[in-house]
């Protein structure tokens, strides 16, 4: 946002945020289509290691959570307990038309149409599918939310949790795992 806001942070802030915002391990959820793109994105051609992007193998050890697309609503459940289980600070991305407003399967009977109903978006990347470059734009645009101290979702995602989860349990008939993940 705002140099305003970097001026507000303290130093051990500064150098904390710089260091993460180089450091961005991934847990890529593979759920529409757009998965297609992720290994071009990792491999030399665009090479997205060198801006300090790499995979996640487990949640534990996940900075961001990518969502590449269409989300069933089986899934969903699934992608609330892989969030829940990833440590602060946390960051997710959303992959694609589809996690915006549902993309072409806005209509469909068993996906989610807005992935911000559900677990907290700090970037989305539109297009269907987006290339490669637009994902490393998208998470330049989180680096520079990290580094400016405004990557900050995770905890508002704790401060509203009733409100998510009224959400989650419309959409998951089933819920039937512990209401606190983490
Ligand atoms: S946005 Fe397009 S490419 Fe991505 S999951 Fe939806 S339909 Fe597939």
């Amino acid at each position: 946002m705002t140099s305003n806001n970097k001026d507000k942070q303290t130093i051990v802030e500064y150098i904390q945020n710089w260091s993460r915002k180089h450091s961005l391990f991934v847990m890529a959820y593979g759920t529409g289509c757009g998965a297609i793109e992720i290994p071009a994105t990792m491999t030399s051609r665009y090479d997205a290691e060198r801006f300090g992007i790499r995979g996640a193998a487990t949640p534990r050890q996940a900075d961001v959570l990518l969502i590449t697309g269409y989300l069933a609503t089986k899934t969903l459940k699934r992608v609330i307990r892989v969030y829940e289980q990833m440590q602060d600070p946390k960051y997710v991305i959303g992959f694609g038309s589809c996690t915006i407003n549902g993309g072409m399967y806005y209509d469909s009977y068993n996906t989610i149409n807005a992935l911000d109903r559900y677990i907290p978006v700090d970037v989305y990347i539109n297009g269907c599918m987006p290339r490669p470059e637009a994902v490393i734009s998208g998470f330049v645009q989180l680096q520079k939310q990290i580094a400016e101290g405004t990557a900050n979702n995770a905890a508002k995602y704790k401060e509203n949790l009733e409100w998510y989860r009224a959400n989650q349990k419309k959409i998951i008939k089933n819920w039937r795992m512990p209401d606190y993940n983490w």
